[in-house]
């Protein structure tokens, strides 16, 4: 082995990145005998994304991947991405949750496991990581890496050195976002060895162009391990290609020592593979995107922001939302942007923008943000913004998992009333997704077909509830909703009788659920309604005081700006 090591991320990371986490696990298994005969460090297979898109995509056992890969690749160690106290979901999970998920993902295949926390918050990885190492595995630390006035070289130090006081095995510096230049990566390294004597890995993407600079440079500085994709998954919002790294580095003191020929061949397999799915592989992920260094936003939170907007014909408001965005973070405090928190300051910054007004429309998941429900943020929240959006309720200081009751026998309890567990990782499936993995275990789940998506713009949102598209058409600058319709259908009037003064949805969204039935008494701003638009749950407020003297629209109904969901008199 040379002095330089690698972990291939083409089976997590990669293709997360560059194919919407669509691989398949057919796929991946032809080219792992070779795969393993590499000499990598590691192997990224498992975490992040995958396990959701197994279930919600794939129709796929994310725990049967992990047991056929670990089998397939006997000599390479398993890697795994974990989110500290969110593991592979998008929420915190209570500790006893944590320590059997970690338990049978080790007993399945795991012997890396990198554990991070969005906002840097140790108190979110303390748990996993010690039950990470009970398994007896290999624990590696990782920082999320950003840029902001309050993260320097020093702070991220000091947090490394914290992070190794724990029991762990190696460090990762996690610039998920591709923002660290080659001086900083030089200088973090440099400072992170200085202190720790622990393997040291840089994990960044290609998104603005600087992260094979910044690998030579860390390379110079003294990291001992690189996260790389082999060429045909790499570049663009992925990893820098291992063949290249392997060539920049051959013949110096930090040569690889990887055979290069072997790559080629996997590099061709591939190839090949890039083609069958060509149909989900978004051309502008793999460009370069210089707009990461202005914005700091991740390359898969911007295809969310387009998406998002697309949902919300606000396309139009691309630019607007793009410099709500560092304002968002300033505001909360400077969150790293990764899983959660980028759809946390993305989706507050797109309601700041359409509905005109910041901070008149807050999701619960920002929300539980402010309320330290996440963590500490990394500095202080505005606390104008604090106030506008808690009121008078104080933000917890506790570790957030501490106010989580247990919450692993109530996932048994439900799952084995359904009769539906085969194996005990089912439960964990359950606990993690409880929606999606009902579907999936019950067999009713299908595989989505590797065809192409309907192309953003074309109406494909709103087709399926048959709903006329909603523009917001601005004439000498009052705003004026306007639906049409294709010709030949009438643009149905949902709610003949609902009077213009009810209380109106701002944007496009499903009603989840009434606070309030025809009857109660509402002060103005109470919560009459959860509204669930872009994934988050929003709260629509009373217009005003009074009686609810009729509700329009049904839960589960989509909606669209302006439709009004109750009278109020
Ligand atoms: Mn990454």
């Amino acid at each position: 082995m040379g002095r330089v090591k690698l972990t291939e991320t083409v089976f997590r990371d990669a293709h997360q990145s560059l194919l919407a986490t669509r691989m398949r696990t057919r796929d991946m298994l032809p080219i792992a005998e070779l795969l393993d005969q590499v000499g990598y460090f590691s192997m990224e297979v498992w975490g992040g994304a995958t396990f959701d898109s197994c279930i919600r995509y794939l129709n796929e056992d994310p725990w049967e991947r992990l047991r056929a890969l670990k089998q397939a690749m006997p000599n390479t160690p398993m890697q795994m991405l974990l989110r500290g106290q969110n593991l592979v979901g998008y929420r915190h999970y209570a500790d006893d949750v944590v320590e059997r998920f970690v338990e049978k993902a080790a007993k399945n295949g795991v012997d890396i496991f990198r554990i991070f926390d969005a906002v840097n918050d140790i108190r979110n990885m303390e748990k996993s990581i010690s039950a990470a190492k009970k398994t007896g595995a290999h624990v590696q630390v990782a920082v999320s890496y950003t840029i902001s006035p309050v993260h320097t070289i020093e702070q991220f130090t000091d947090f490394v050195v914290k992070l190794s006081e724990l029991e762990c095995d190696s460090i990762c510096i996690k610039d998920m976002a591709g923002l660290i230049n080659p001086h900083d990566a030089e200088q973090l390294v440099r400072a992170i060895k200085k202190q720790v004597g622990l393997p040291l890995c840089l994990h960044s993407h290609c998104t603005a162009g600087l992260a094979p600079m910044s690998y030579l440079f860390a390379a110079q500085a003294g990291a001992d391990i690189l996260d790389t994709a082999i060429s045909p998954l790499s570049g663009g919002t992925s990893q820098p290609p291992t063949e290249s790294m392997v060539a920049a580095l051959s013949g110096t003191g930090f040569d690889t020592g990887l055979d290069i020929g072997l790559l080629t061949e996997i590099k061709r397999y591939f190839e090949k593979l890039m083609e069958v799915y060509s149909p989900v592989f978004n051309p502008i992920s793999a460009k370069l995107d210089t707009n990461v260094l202005v914005y700091q936003v991740p390359g898969g939170m911007l295809s969310n922001l387009v998406s998002q907007l697309i949902e919300q014909n606000a396309l139009d408001k691309y630019e607007e939302v793009l410099a709500e965005i560092p304002r968002v973070r300033k505001d909360l405090g400077y969150p790293p942007l990764v899983t959660p928190t980028s759809q946390i300051v993305g989706t507050q910054a797109v309601l700041n923008v359409i509905t005109g007004e910041r901070y008149k429309m807050v999701p619960k998941e920002v929300r539980d943000y402010v309320k330290g429900l996440y963590g500490r943020s990394p500095a202080e929240i505005d606390p104008k913004v604090r106030v506008k959006i808690l009121e008078d309720e104080e933000p917890i200081t506790v570790r957030p998992a501490d106010l989580l009751p247990p919450e692993y026998a109530a996932a048994v309890r439900e799952v084995d009333g359904l009769n539906l567990a085969k194996k005990e990782e089912d439960y964990l499936t359950y606990a993690l997704y409880p929606q999606v993995a009902l579907k999936f275990l019950k067999g009713q789940a299908e595989e989505e077909p590797l065809v192409k998506k309907k192309q953003p713009g074309a109406p494909s949102h709103h087709d399926h509830h048959g709903g006329p598209l909603a523009f917001n058409v601005e004439v000498e600058g009052e705003s004026f909703l306007v639906k049409v319709a294709p010709a030949g259908v009438t643009i149905q009037e949902a709610q003949p009788k609902a009077p213009r003064d009810g209380v109106t949805v701002p944007m496009q969204g499903v009603v989840i659920r009434y606070k309030v039935r025809k009857g109660d008494t509402v002060n103005k701003g109470d919560t009459v309604a959860i509204l669930e638009a872009m994934k988050m749950e929003n709260q629509i407020y009373a217009n005003k005081s009074g009686v609810v003297q009729e509700i329009f629209i049904e839960p589960g109904t989509t909606v669209s700006p302006g439709d009004v969901l109750m009278s109020i008199s």
